[in-house]
């Protein structure tokens, strides 16, 4: 066993600083409602981060399965808070697999701010000044500000990167997390009537499907007890990326398919019903789990890497909201406005394998290996 203890100090810093607090008492494993009865967690993951066991703690499905409901730091005798400890721990875990990792551990850190700002300012001042685009007079169109197809070159770009980054990174973890010893075996009867250990079948697409069906429901997250908000704050949040991407699948089919020039579209078409039910149900999840955090002190306020996260989707809804309302408003600001939304969106996207949104990838391959070598959640 190797230990690393910069990387105890690196999780104590992304917000697992109660992490020394644990006498390895086991409440939490008990409390836990989604742990498996086989080796459960949180138990063995606060001493291995205690030891700084990095290599076992990156190679472990177990810290994906838990959905921070805080049930155990509830319970917790030690004041350990080990549902905390875990989401530190997963954020240290998406530093090591993110490519380049140098890159997600300066956007982690709160002076890093300034670089997740200042690329995409950068960049947005580059095309200004290449393309030297003009407010224009009269009705506020924003397809004559900036083409739509600029803006869809640039999120196909931005897109592609963040999808490589993000095929590197669960690559990595698949590949770690189907290295570890903690698999569950079924037995059969061999030749010599002796039983045989046969590894479980990892029936890979059959795991994936119904993990997808567990995400879309957030069945799992159904069992939280002591931050319950997070079930519905975190529902409303994902199925409104889901619903704004479907509205986004309509924009390209009224450009590419029909040829549509403008999508200044009226407020009953469907895809701007749809994006319109996507951006409100963005601003009142995240709005809904900011508040929260303040209110429940139980559940605690989260690390930087959680409000920043947080405070970008809020941002990229209230700002697509703002463009709406202004746009109808005839206001000439709808364009400063969606310069912003812009920048806002880029940062969501571009750095989504450096950020929270890692775990939407993380969390569905874990669920995945968890179904495939039957860690199930105890009875
Ligand atoms: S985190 Fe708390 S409940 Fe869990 S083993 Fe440590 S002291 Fe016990
Ligand atoms: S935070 Fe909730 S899901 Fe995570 S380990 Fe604790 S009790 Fe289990």
């Amino acid at each position: 066993m190797e230990v690393d203890t910069q990387f105890v100090k690196d999780v104590i810093e992304l917000g697992g600083e109660t992490l020394k607090k644990c006498y390895q008492c086991a409440t939490c494993s008990v409390i836990c409602p989604l742990s498996p009865e086989d080796a459960p967690f949180p138990r063995k993951e606060m001493i291995w981060a205690q030891w700084g066991l990095k290599d076992k703690l990156i190679k472990d499905g177990d810290i994906w399965l838990c959905h921070q409901c805080n049930d155990c730091s509830e319970y917790c005798p030690r004041g350990a808070k080990p549902g905390e400890v875990l989401g530190a721990i997963r954020a240290k875990v998406i530093q090591e697999l993110a490519f380049p990792s140098f890159f997600a551990k300066i956007l982690m850190k709160p002076a890093g701010i300034v670089v997740y700002f200042a690329i995409p300012i950068i960049l947005t001042l580059l095309y200004l000044s290449i393309a030297s685009p003009k407010i224009p007079e009269g009705e506020i169109v924003l397809g004559n500000f900036i083409p739509h197809q600029h803006v869809e070159l640039a999120g196909f770009l931005v897109g592609g990167w963040a999808l490589l980054v993000a095929a590197i990174g669960a690559y990595r973890f698949w590949t770690g997390i189907n290295s570890t010893v903690s698999k569950v075996y079924e037995y059969k009867l061999g030749e010599n009537a002796e039983l045989e250990a046969v590894k479980a079948s990892p029936r890979f697409i059959e795991c994936l499907f119904w993990s997808v069906i567990d995400i879309l429901k957030h069945s799992r997250f159904a069992e939280c007890g002591t931050a319950r908000y997070r079930y519905f704050a975190h529902f409303m949040i994902f199925w409104g990326f889901l619903v704004l991407g479907a509205a986004t699948l309509g924009d390209i089919y009224y450009l590419y398919i029909l040829g549509v020039e403008e999508l200044a579209l009226p407020i009953t078409d469907p895809a701007k019903i749809l994006g319109n039910i996507g951006a409100i149900l963005l601003v009142a999840g995240s709005f809904w789990a900011i508040v929260a955090r303040f209110r429940n002190e139980k559940v605690g306020y989260g690390t930087y890497f959680d409000w920043l996260f947080l405070g970008t989707i809020f941002a990229v809804g209230v700002t697509g909201v703002c463009i709406e309302a202004l746009r109808y408003a005839g206001s000439v600001a709808t364009y400063y406005m969606y310069l912003i939304h812009l920048i806002l969106v880029f940062t969501l996207l571009a750095y989504a394998p450096y950020s929270k949104f890692a775990h939407l990838i993380y969390r569905t391959l874990a669920y995945t290996w968890a179904k495939s070598v039957g860690r199930e959640p105890q009875q």
